[in-house]
């Protein structure tokens, strides 16, 4: 017997069945002895059409009104659920994040989570009530409603496992775990039963889009142990049969490589004759950063006159826009060409295990070279190797990758 965060995303609760079928998840872990909190989204497709609405009531909405509007997805979800509950001769209620209360910066849109009161909601738990919480928002110090930016249901579940002392967090979703790689693309993509929290945060940022980023790095930081499993097939979460998400010292077979991942949502920045004189790089991605624009993979050239240099990098490609119109105002670039691509993707592969490997990367080049794939940048990490790419070679690298770390079988242990 213990506490079990349970969160079901906009998929998984689509319509009144789906809600329906998550509930009975719900009454088969108390069954089992289980207290369980619930953490909602919104039904598919509803958060989407309320942003739509913002919009067409005005491009530039006030920040606080558009998460007025867009929090209310979860509430209605979060009290069906609770009737659903009912019905099943469970006592539950729902929760909104303010009634907990959830208290959040006021960074409208994209709030952060300050501190969860989790106090009179853990009485009722202990007295046998299933409590089951909006998830994707929060409460500011002026008392008015923010959400966590997309996906943030995630992160509100995680929030609350922490915050309850739960001995597992469980997000049900529309795939049945973390994947070696997109089975849309490698149809042999293995699920992983296990992967650590600095692997998955890696993924996660990197393109694989099961959990929101900020959900992870806070599993990590308060160590709350997470499975990604499926709300479409029979099992439930303490059968284990999705990916857990812990404590590397937890896995027991470390792979050097785990997983594969790619972004399209990347743009290439080359700037051509930058001055090569001490602090300029310092004046040029200062810039960047104050537009909180996230500069990933970084090259400079060797500068063949000693007094111009390249300088290439790369940005979401939702940001390129914002960098181009930083760089141009930029003093030091008035005689410097500035070039944009978008015809790129990022491929990465992930391993925990690559930090005591070598070759890893060699293994990478080589098996990219035969097919041909021209490299554009590189960068690496402790834990993760990504290459920039033309777009076009998106599944063929990633189909090469993966067949070249052996993924597809689990791997033999020497
Ligand atoms: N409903 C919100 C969204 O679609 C939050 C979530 O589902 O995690 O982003
Ligand atoms: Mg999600």
């Amino acid at each position: 017997m213990g506490r079990l965060v349970m969160k079901f995303g906009g998929t998984s609760v689509a319509d009144i069945a789906r809600i329906e079928a998550a509930a009975e998840k719900v009454v088969a872990e108390i069954a089992r002895g289980h207290q369980v909190a619930v953490v909602v989204s919104a039904m598919a497709g509803v958060t989407n059409s309320l942003i739509g609405y913002c919009r067409d009531v005005s491009p530039l909405h006030d920040a606080r009104e558009y998460d007025a509007v867009v929090s209310s997805g979860e509430n209605v979800t979060s009290g069906l659920m609770a009737l659903a509950l009912q019905k099943r001769g469970v006592q539950a209620r729902s929760w909104q994040g303010w009634q907990v209360p959830i208290k959040c910066t006021d960074m409208h849109g994209k709030a952060r989570i300050v501190t969860i009161d989790a106090t009179a909601m853990a009485e009722r738990l202990d007295s046998g009530e299933v409590a089951v919480l909006a998830g994707f928002q929060g409460v500011t110090s002026r008392n008015r409603i923010t959400t966590l930016g997309r996906g943030g249901s995630d992160t509100t579940a995680v929030a609350l496992a922490a915050a309850l002392g739960a001995d597992r967090c469980d997000i049900y979703t529309d795939v049945s775990g973390v994947f070696t790689t997109d089975p849309r693309i490698v149809p042999q993509a293995r699920k992983l039963d296990r992967i650590s929290y600095e692997e998955m945060l890696e993924m996660a940022s990197l393109g694989a889009k099961v959990l929101q980023t900020r959900s992870v790095e806070m599993a990590m930081k308060q160590n709350v142990p997470v499975q990604v499993l499926s709300s479409m097939e029979d099992p439930i979460g303490s059968t284990f049969p999705g990916t857990l998400v812990t404590k590397e010292e937890d896995i027991l077979e470390q792979e050097i490589v785990n997983g594969i991942t790619y972004s399209k949502d990347e743009a290439k920045i080359t700037l051509r004759g930058v001055p090569d004189v001490p602090g300029v790089a310092a004046r040029i991605f200062g810039p960047l950063a104050d537009a909180a624009i996230n500069v990933d993979m970084i090259v400079q050239n060797i500068s063949d006159d000693r007094k111009t240099t390249d300088i290439t990098f790369t940005v979401t490609a939702t940001d390129l826009h914002r960098a181009l119109e930083a760089l141009r105002k930029c003093e030091d670039l008035k005689d410097t060409k500035i070039i944009a691509d978008e015809d790129v993707v990022k491929v990465s592969i992930v391993g925990i295990g690559m930090r005591s490997h070598a070759g890893v990367a060699s293994t990478m080049f080589r098996a990219l070279s035969e097919k041909g794939i021209n490299i554009e940048v590189i960068s690496t990490s402790e834990i993760k190797i990504s290459v920039l790419l033309l777009k076009e070679y998106t599944e063929l690298a990633v189909r090469t990758l993966h067949i070249a770390y052996g993924l597809e079988k689990k791997a033999e242990i020497a």
